[in-house]
């Protein structure tokens, strides 16, 4: 278990900080058996800065990859995860819906002096994992073809 990271989201974003966590599944306690990490490895780059506009923001990108069971086949897959998102910094509840009128598919979050950075990352990673897991299309293990029976064992092979 890595230390975990607590950082002031304001004074993150306004110094322009930034840091990596490389995080391992004993340091997430809501990611399901059903979604194991890939080589065990979640990296994650969080970094702090001021947009043009002057609203703060800390940008978050997760890399990794976990296993899923396809709802479909039932076969196992990595999916790939390269996620970023950004999240504006709002100082005051108030300025949440202030900032959601202004800003289109941004995301938010109310400034705090104490973010748990890995909790943080986790939140963001079970967003990103389908509710549904499924493979890419036609990459199933034992794709359905439409129009065919799925009844491989003809029930008249061998009657004659
Ligand atoms: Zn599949």
């Amino acid at each position: 278990m890595i230390k975990r990271p607590i950082i002031d989201t304001l004074e993150f974003a306004h110094k322009g900080q930034h840091q990596t966590l490389q995080l391992r599944s004993e340091d997430f306690s809501r990611l399901t058996e059903e979604s194991m990490i890939v080589n065990d490895t979640v990296q994650a780059n969080v970094t702090g800065g001021i947009q043009e506009d002057g609203k703060p923001f800390v940008d978050i990108e997760i890399l990794s990859a976990l296993q899923q069971t396809c709802q479909r086949c039932l076969g196992l897959f990595d999916l790939q995860i390269n996620s970023r998102s950004r999240f504006i910094i709002a100082s005051r509840e108030d300025q949440l819906v202030e900032i959601a009128h202004e800003e289109q598919d941004v995301n938010t979050i109310i400034a705090e002096k104490e973010l748990d950075l890995v909790s943080f990352v986790e939140d963001e990673l079970l967003l990103v994992l389908p509710m549904v897991p499924l493979h890419q299309d036609g990459e199933c293990e034992s794709p359905q073809i439409p129009g065919e029976s799925t009844n491989l064992i003809s029930p008249f092979k061998g009657l004659r």
